[in-house]
């Protein structure tokens, strides 16, 4: 397979919250911009996007077709939209919030939704709970729900591993891959994070090989969460891993390095980890590296 043939295959995206202190942003600004530095991809928030009145949507639609741009939608649901949730009216309050955002995210031709789709973030389990088994069995049957929805309007929602200090049903590949296969439907599938992954899995390398029929997406981002190629992550292994499984989904990086705001509180970013940076270059340089070690 040819470098050119790579490059085609394995889009390269970013999470606009890189620039952002708050979770609500009008995104229309992002789209130019990612474009001029270099990607082909810009993750955004779906509740952000379900809260945009139609013609609103369809012009963020527009720009992106006009400047070659992928959109792809995150979304860490709140306490209050708990799919997994042991209280039923919260999961059944959960289930109908992420059915509207199935429907606007496909509105707009939105194929991906991807992160605690299957839960909540960031997140304790409930008080005295010392078995997850309970809160996977709802989180489950909210799924076995919204998989249909999602079928419905050709969109895939992609459940996040994320470490054990923010969240707590999917930690690894493994139980990512068991999950899937408990819920049984094309249109839900897995998404690693090289930043989540570093805490949890044994093996970088394994851990995608486990997950490989089902993996959608991939998150990159260094042990700390910088932008990839300032790190220490084994970028080599992860892309031999994913050459060997024939990935062909977006590599999406999630850089966080900015305190401050409801961003820099939920991620946990205490300090700014690259002083007198400048946002927009550090982002060209990453991108730069990601075409030449990862696509
Ligand atoms: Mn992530």
């Amino acid at each position: 397979m040819g470098v050119e043939l790579g490059i085609m295959e394995r889009k390269i995206g970013i999470y606009y919250a890189y620039w952002a202190d708050s979770w609500d942003e009008d995104f229309f600004p992002y789209i130019s911009k990612v474009k001029m530095l270099g990607f082909d991809q810009l993750e955004i928030q779906a509740a952000s996007v379900l809260n945009l009145p139609a013609d609103k949507r369809r012009e963020l639609k527009a720009e992106a077709d006009a400047n070659g741009i992928t959109l792809s939608f995150g979304i860490g649901l709140t306490k209050d939209y708990d799919v997994s949730s042991l209280d039923e009216s919260v999961r059944l309050r959960g289930v109908s919030f992420v059915h509207e955002l199935i429907k606007a995210v496909s509105s707009i031709d939105g194929r991906m939704i991807s992160g605690t789709v299957h839960s909540y973030w960031p997140a304790v389990p409930p008080p005295g709970l010392t078995d997850k088994r309970p809160v996977r069995e709802q989180s489950i049957k909210s799924m076995n729900e919204l998989v249909k929805a999602a079928e419905d309007n050709d969109v895939v929602l992609n459940v996040e591993v994320i470490n054990r200090f923010e969240q707590f049903l999917l930690n690894t590949s493994e139980e990512a891959v068991s999950y899937v296969e408990e819920v049984d439907s094309p249109n839900c599938r897995i998404l690693l994070d090289t930043f989540h992954m570093n805490i949890e899995e044994d093996s970088f390398a394994d851990a995608i090989k486990t997950a490989a029929p089902y993996l959608s997406a991939l998150h990159i981002g260094e042990t700390n969460r910088k932008p990839p190629g300032c790190g220490r992550m084994p970028w080599a292994e992860i892309r031999k891993a994913l050459d060997d499984i024939n990935f062909t989904g977006p590599l999406v990086m999630e850089p966080f390095i900015k305190p401050g705001g409801q961003v820099g509180r939920d991620i946990s970013v205490w300090r700014d980890l690259m002083p007198g940076a400048d946002l927009d270059a550090e982002a060209a340089k990453a991108v730069d590296f990601v075409r030449r070690e990862l696509c």
